[in-house]
């Protein structure tokens, strides 16, 4: 098969998305899955608030530009992503803080029953958020059973209450098949927490249909919403009346500003609210998922498809790169928007590209990881990317001292 690269980005209906964010002309940024690229929407709802609400309307605009509705409102926009019907999602907090409040209210639930089945390959901070309530409520109460990937079914026994999984690994890039385990799980009377952190805004997703109690993800990840946007927490309207959440908040009270002693949860989604919102990082993130306007999340997969099935097949044309493993999935179906390879110099490549405007990241011990983010990227900065890494490697240019060293953050 070739590929004529001009033919597919003038062909790409997802190309004018582009000119909505802010990048810089010269850089290939293959790293949207840690750090979605700036939204220009963003630039300007940011000085709005800054300038005209914050500054001149001070604390009126809590009610003049609605502020206080701004974590719901923001739900609604991320719900279509996910497949999810109204007032079933809310912005706040980090993942780590609302998997806390969910695991506990799902523990809740599961009266005599303790264990909260995930994967070792997890996400760190999703597994020591179980550890932590573990200590906190005591073995008899929260019991982390984590295990390999292929034996999560074996797992699913009956006295387990919860199952706690990142949808899509965040080294590899493999996906779980949402629909069969939450419905393995069901059978088996076990809740469904997803971690949708590499899944929301790059695959489509039905959290509805799945019949999915619970789910979580980022803010500043796909949804380019900035570093350390707000999180995202999705709960199913069935449970809604059944429930409470442990972190009891003014904001997730029924009627915050009459400052009773007495908390009474607010009905609907609107419980899961804790303290006051950032509103500053929160209006970056509604105004940063208005880019996902007028296109379908099937559009989005197809393109991401067809970037790193670019990106292998141009791979297989220079040995010199034969030695980056692929340890992502190789079939696209089953992988996110993502290829990871493993190489004994993960860490000194990954730092040359970086220096030749090729912008991956990576994840210890050895992994090169690539995110592939169809709003801003196209076919030709994928060219243009394998270039780069052919030059690198075959040259040797990694082996250099200047690329040895670590930063703080990887
Ligand atoms: C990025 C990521 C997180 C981040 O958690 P925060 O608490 O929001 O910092 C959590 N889980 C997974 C799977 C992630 O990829």
């Amino acid at each position: 098969m070739s590929y004529n690269i001009a033919q597919l980005d003038k062909q790409d209906v997802l190309a004018p998305k582009r000119a909505l964010f802010n990048l810089p002309e010269e850089v290939i940024y293959l790293d949207g899955n840690s750090l979605g690229a700036l939204p220009k929407a963003s630039v300007e709802r940011i000085q709005q608030v800054v300038n005209q609400q914050w500054g001149n309307d001070l604390i009126s605009s809590w009610n003049k530009h609605n502020w206080i509705d701004l974590p719901l409102q923001t739900g609604e926009k991320i719900a279509p992503l996910l497949g999810a019907g109204p007032d079933q999602v809310v912005v706040c907090d980090s993942i780590s803080v609302n998997l806390y409040k969910l695991l506990i209210t799902a523990l809740t639930m599961q009266s005599g029953r303790a264990k909260v089945v995930s994967e070792q390959d997890n996400f760190p901070t999703d597994l020591y958020m179980v550890q932590g309530v573990q200590t906190l409520l005591g073995e008899t109460r929260c019991q982390l059973i984590s295990v390999a990937s292929e034996d999560i079914e074996n797992a699913l026994t009956d006295d387990v209450a919860v199952l706690m999984l990142t949808h899509i690994n965040f080294r590899t890039g493999r996906i779980h098949d949402m629909q069969r385990l939450t419905r393995l799980a069901h059978q088996k009377g076990i809740i469904v927490i997803w971690d949708l952190a590499h899944s929301a805004g790059a695959v489509p997703l039905a959290l509805d249909e799945c019949n999915v109690d619970f789910a979580v993800g980022c803010g500043y990840k796909y949804l380019n919403g900035g570093p350390g946007a707000p999180a995202f927490l999705y709960a199913a309207k069935r449970h809604h009346n059944k429930i409470s959440q442990p972190l009891n908040g003014w904001m997730g009270h029924a009627k915050p500003f009459e400052f009773s002693p007495r908390y009474d949860a607010a009905p609907g989604i609107k419980q899961f609210l804790t303290g006051t919102p950032s509103i500053i990082a929160m209006a970056a993130l509604d105004a940063a998922l208005d880019v996902f306007d007028s296109v379908s999340m099937a559009q989005i997969r197809q393109k991401s498809s067809a970037l790193t099935e670019l990106f292998l097949h141009l791979k297989r044309q220079h040995p010199a790169l034969d030695d980056l493993v692929l340890c992502s999935p190789t079939d696209s179906e089953l992988r996110g928007s993502q290829l990871s390879f493993s190489h004994p110099a993960a860490y000194a490549i990954c730092q040359a590209l970086i220096d030749h405007n090729v912008v991956p990241d990576f994840r210890a011990p050895d992994i090169v990881r690539f995110g592939f983010t169809p709003l801003y990227l196209s076919f030709a900065d994928v060219a243009k990317a394998i270039a780069v890494l052919h030059n690198i490697m075959q040259q040797r240019l990694y082996t250099h001292n200047k690329y040895r060293t670590k930063a703080a953050v990887t």
